[in-house]
């Protein structure tokens, strides 16, 4: 079994999923670009490297869960990356959320050095990489799923394996189309509670556990509700995943008109200054239109 265990990227996701997986008894090297953000696991029992290269050079599963595609390949392909030293058998295991075109590139580039990839994007947001109960869906060879499946299960609880490698990543885009069109109706249903008269915190209460409820409404409304905008996932990184989403439909004219929709709501939000925002902050969006506030 594998026990040594790369981490690389310790932002809101990366730092709790490496911390589950030193819980769970692994062997964890870390690095991350921002060295600093590497002290509070250094003091939980990781080792901490400074290069990606040099955490391949002593682990045989290399995580890396960074911001968008150009950052993977940074991580992997660059200069000081994981394939300067990664050894032959070795997994490497991309759980950010990217391409899945540039996802195959770098899969058949690890190949050429004898190791192998996984994609195996993640949702459930901060609190599921802090509790361990991330959804996680896979793409790669199976026999690789089976190995790898004792590290997944320290980060996450329900983990498909969805098909060849870049399918895990196709998989996580059909995730954030939901994610996109349910927020935005938890929005709406927020601007119309709260032109309405009625007391929010009750609304969310009464239909949270029928046919409406969603995890976008238990987690994002109560936010909204408070104005708290901090991010659990920011615009910047939500639009990275809609910007894919609707390229690969363009290559296939296919029309997505709610997620196109609110992916142009997120590039007004950017304009104003809001990208490093919370998802949530999609609602100022809508209050601009309609000119109700929500919540205090
Ligand atoms: P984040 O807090 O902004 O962290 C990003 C991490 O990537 C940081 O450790 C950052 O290093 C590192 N990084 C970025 N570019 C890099 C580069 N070129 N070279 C080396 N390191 C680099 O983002 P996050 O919310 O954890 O998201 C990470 C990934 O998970 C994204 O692909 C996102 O779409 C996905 N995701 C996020 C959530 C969520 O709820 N937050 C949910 C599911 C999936 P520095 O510390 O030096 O900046």
């Amino acid at each position: 079994m594998d026990k040594q265990i790369g981490f690389i990227g310790l932002g809101i996701m990366g730092k709790p999923m490496a911390l589950n997986l030193i819980k769970a008894g692994f062997d964890v090297t870390v690095y991350n670009r921002t060295a600093s953000k590497a002290e509070q696991l250094v003091s939980q029992g990781a080792k901490k490297v400074s290069s990606p290269a040099e955490v391949a050079g002593q682990t045989t599963v290399v995580i890396t869960i960074v911001s968008d595609t150009p950052d993977v390949e940074s991580v992997i392909l660059g200069k000081n990356g994981v394939i300067e030293r990664i050894r032959a058998g070795s997994v490497v295991i991309d759980m950010s959320t990217i391409s899945p075109e540039a996802t195959r590139e770098i899969a058949a580039r690890l190949k050429e050095k004898g190791a192998h990839m996984l994609d195996a994007p993640v949702s459930g947001g901060e609190q599921g990489a802090i509790d361990g109960t991330l959804s996680i869906m896979v793409g790669g060879d199976d026999d690789i799923f089976e190995r790898c499946q004792p590290v997944l299960q320290a980060m996450g609880k329900n983990i498909i394996h969805v098909g060849p490698s870049g399918m895990g990543q196709t998989v996580k885009l059909v995730n954030q189309i939901l994610v996109a069109g349910t927020l935005n109706a938890v929005a709406e249903a927020l601007i119309f509670a709260q032109k309405s008269g009625v007391d929010l915190d009750k609304a969310i209460d009464a239909v949270k556990g029928g046919a409406a409820g969603s995890w976008q409404l238990a987690n994002l409304a109560p936010r909204i509700i408070r104005r708290d905008f901090q991010p659990g996932f920011m615009i910047d990184l939500m639009q990275k995943d809609l910007k894919l989403v609707m390229e690969s439909a363009a290559t296939s004219k296919l029309t997505l008109p709610t997620t196109g929709l609110v992916h142009q709501m997120y590039y007004s939000l950017q304009s104003a200054g809001e990208g490093k925002s919370g998802t949530q902050a999609l609602v100022k969006a809508l209050e601009r239109l309609t000119g109700v506030q929500v919540g205090k």
